[in-house]
Parts: structure tokens; sequence; C-alpha cells
């Protein structure tokens, strides 16, 4: 094998898939076998692969400017026509916006901007940050500290003492309810949890909390009804800003612009990756409200510079990237196709699945979905060691189709925002054998 250390895999695994090349919704791998790609490569390749408009843009600009930086007085069209247009659209006020590469790089500049801005209104103590069990926001030093997955965490003596995380419950009634507790009940059990914590640890104490409207790594969990009303109630009355990590639900995944309109969130700030340019070029933003932004000049006076930065920040290719992918989402009305086929898909996936022996919960909203595979429907105990989300991969794959399980046995769907509701038929077609022969061979083990 290559000397290459494989990002989030099993360093003593040697079986590995090669992809060569793509078009559509569709990938290839080097025995020219081909596969839906249905989890959108890592939950962004909304438009799916080979778009000459976008390679067009992106080769246009290197050709023009291949580089230039955006440190200490330098700037270029891309990167101010892409704030001017992301401005338009997020819902925050006088949004100011700051670039970087990845989702985890965007958290991390946020935690940095959050001590940045307490520090310059003379709060230097309102420095701890909620994140909820369950939750992924990357593996930076910062975001991988806010992240709660056990594997992101363990072998990295994460999470960092020094960053002052605070960790609620995960919103997930199905695996997270107490006996026969209700939705409703148990929202208000974890709410309460959360209000008990920020008391005990003194509000004056605690930034912000951060949140995926929809989680994606943990097994795309969608929070019960109510929730979110109640927590930013509890945010709101203790001063605790609210942080909308939109990394896999900005731009259209959920049927909606952003996962905040989808979810009734109204955030004070945001952070975005991946849709943001269709993942033809990295890119990210950490977004800010106006009232924050003007607090920071503040240090800027005092010590010159706002030191933190990134080489890449606003790379005119990734920036021209982003402009041509926002583009196409407005110009194909992409936002309401998502939440038409999105209706459909997560119709079709409950109709299918609702009463597979294998399936104890379908959800999802939008083009994001999830299967939690089940040793036992009536009780939800989970297939142990995460055996059927590794068996339904596989499955999937030898149906050509590319599926990802997380949280061990989620199975995640979560398309290109292109696919049509015949390709939906035809994923689900193929996605409906592969749990089918998950549940023989699971049964065949003894597992079930
Ligand atoms: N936040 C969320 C919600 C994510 O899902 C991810 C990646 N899947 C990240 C942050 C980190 O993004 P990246 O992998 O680009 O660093």
């Amino acid at each position: 094998m290559a000397p290459v250390i494989y990002p989030t895999t099993n360093l003593t695994a040697t079986e590995q898939m090669c992809i060569d090349h793509a078009q559509g919704i569709y990938v290839y791998d080097t025995d020219g076998k081909e596969y839906i790609e249905g989890l959108a490569g890592l939950w962004c390749t909304s438009l799916g692969y080979g778009n000459t408009e976008l390679i067009e843009a992106i080769t246009e600009q290197l050709t023009k400017l291949s580089f230039s930086h955006t440190f200490g007085g330098k700037t270029h069209a891309p990167i101010q026509e892409l704030a001017e247009k992301l401005k338009t659209m997020v819902p925050i006020e006088d949004a100011y916006f700051f670039f970087g590469n990845s989702g985890s790089d965007a958290n991390d500049t946020h935690y940095k901007m959050l001590r940045y801005y307490f520090n310059a209104i003379g709060k230097p103590e309102k420095r701890k940050i909620i994140t909820r069990e369950r939750g992924y926001h990357g593996v930076t030093v910062a975001a991988g500290s806010l992240t709660s997955l056990p594997a992101n965490l363990a072998h990295f003596d994460a999470p960092v003492e020094a960053l002052h995380i605070l960790r609620s419950d995960a919103p997930h009634y199905y695996t997270g309810r107490k006996g026969n507790e209700t939705e409703a009940q148990f929202v208000d059990r974890i709410i309460d949890n959360l209000e008990q914590q920020i008391i005990a640890e003194d509000p004056d104490t605690i930034a912000a909390m951060i949140m995926e409207p929809i989680t994606g790594a943990s097994g795309v969990i969608v929070p019960p009804e109510g929730y979110y009303e109640k927590l930013q109630a509890v945010l709101r009355k203790y001063g605790i800003l609210v942080w909308a990590d939109e990394v896999i639900t900005g731009f259209g995944r959920t049927g909606a612009d952003f996962g905040c309109t989808t979810m009734g969130i109204k955030p004070d700030l945001m952070t975005f990756a991946k849709q943001l340019s269709s993942a033809y070029f990295p890119i990210s933003a950490s977004v800010i409200p106006g009232w924050m932004y003007k607090e920071m000049v503040a240090p800027s006076n005092e010590v010159g510079v706002f030191g933190h930065g990134y080489t890449y920040s606003g790379h005119p290719a990734a920036c021209a990237a982003a402009l041509k992918t926002l583009e196409i989402y407005e110009r194909d009305n992409l936002f309401d196709h998502a939440a038409e086929v999105g209706d459909y898909m997560q119709a079709q996936l409950r109709e299918i699945f609702t009463d597979h022996p294998l399936v104890g919960e379908v959800r999802g909203k939008g083009l994001i979905a999830a299967l939690e595979l089940v040793s036992n429907k009536t009780t939800g105990a989970t297939v142990p060691g995460g055996k059927g989300g590794a068996l339904a991969v596989k499955a999937c794959q030898d149906e050509g189709l590319i599926l990802r399980a997380v949280a061990g046995n989620a199975l995640a769907f979560c398309p290109p925002l292109i696919i049509t509701k015949a390709e939906v038929d035809d994923m689900l077609k193929r996605a409906k054998s592969a749990v089918d022969s998950t549940y023989e061979a699971l049964k065949a083990e003894g597992l079930i």
C-alpha cells in the first residue's frame, strides 16, 4: 500500500475502494463498476460530479489570478463578491464573514473569535462553550474537543481541558428516552438538565452553545418538535449565544436554505463549508453579526492586528467556485427541488423501511436521512459492535450504492441535491436489497 495515513480509517484495514472518475450522481471505481454516490461524497457534492460550469468558473479564475492572499490590507474581487452575496442569504443581521478551508477550521475560528470578542468587551471570563453529546464539529484541536464522538476524543487526550467545553444531552428521543417517557417529557427533561447545568456553571462564564440543526456524523438526529424553541428560550434567558454549525445542513440540504430555517433556529453565529462550493474547491465560512464585528475592531486598534488567518483564507478559486455554486442553486431553484425530491425520498424511505425487521427508526428531513439498524425492533437494541452498519455498507457497495454507516448502526443517506425522483427510486431499490441481505447475514451469524 502507498505510504498514506488515511483519515478516519481503521489503520489496520487493508480493503480499499479506488475511485477513478465520476459524473452526475455516479462514481466509478478502477474496475469500471458504477455506484450511486448516496452520501454526496462526504455530505458535500451537492451539484454532483463533472459540472462543466463550475470547472470553467474555477479554471477561468485560476487563469486570471491563481492565488492572492487576504492578509494585512490585500483583497480581491471574488472574496468581496462572495461575502456580499452570502450577506443577502444568511439569517444573521449585518453579517460578516471569515473564510477558511474546512468545517473544522471554521469552527476553530469561531472558538477564537468568541474569545477575541469577549476579551474586547472586557468579559474574558465568558469563555465556556456548550456542545452536545453525539455532536460532530470537526477534528482540529478546538473543533475536535467540541466533537463528542468517542473515536475523535480517545487517544488524542481530547477534550483539551483549557478549552472549557461543557457537554449536554443529545436530542435523540429514540436512543435517549427513559422508560416510557413521551417525546415531550424527553424534551422537558433534557432542557431542564441544560438549564441546571448553566446555573451550576454560572451563566456569566458561558459564551455560546454550538449545535448542528440536524446532526450528520452522529446518525442524522432530528430533534423532536419543540426542542429548539425551548432550547433557545433557555439560552436567551442566560445571555448565551446560539452557534449553528451548518457545515452539513447549509445550502438546501434539509429542503430549505439552511437547517436553521427548517428547524426554527435563530442563530447568532454560523459556520458552513461543504455545499458552499459543492466540494469543487475547499472553502468554509465563519459568520458573525455586525454588532460583534464592531466590538472586534477595538483590540485591533490596540495591538494593530487581528492575529488569525490561513494562507488560503478566501483563495480566489475557492471563492469563484462558491460564487458559481450559489448562482446555480438560485438559477435552478435547487433548494425547492431539494424540498420536493426530499419529501419524496423521506416518504419512500418510510414506506419501504418502517416495517423492515432490521430497521428501528427511519429519520431525516429533506435530502438527509438515516435508518437505525437494530437487533430487536421492539426494544430498539442496537446490533452489537456496529456490525449492522458495516455489513449494510458492504452490501450496498455490492448493489452499486455508496452509503455511510455513522454512529455504528445508522445507515445514512445524503445524495447530491440534483438527484431526481427516478434516481431516488433506483437508490432505494439498491438500498432495500442491501438491507435485506444484511438482515439475512446477521441472522446467519446469530447476531439478531
Ligand atoms: N461540522 C460538521 C457538522 C460536520 O459534519 C463536519 C464534517 N463532516 C465538520 C464540522 C468538519 O468539517 P471538515 O471535515 O471539512 O473539517
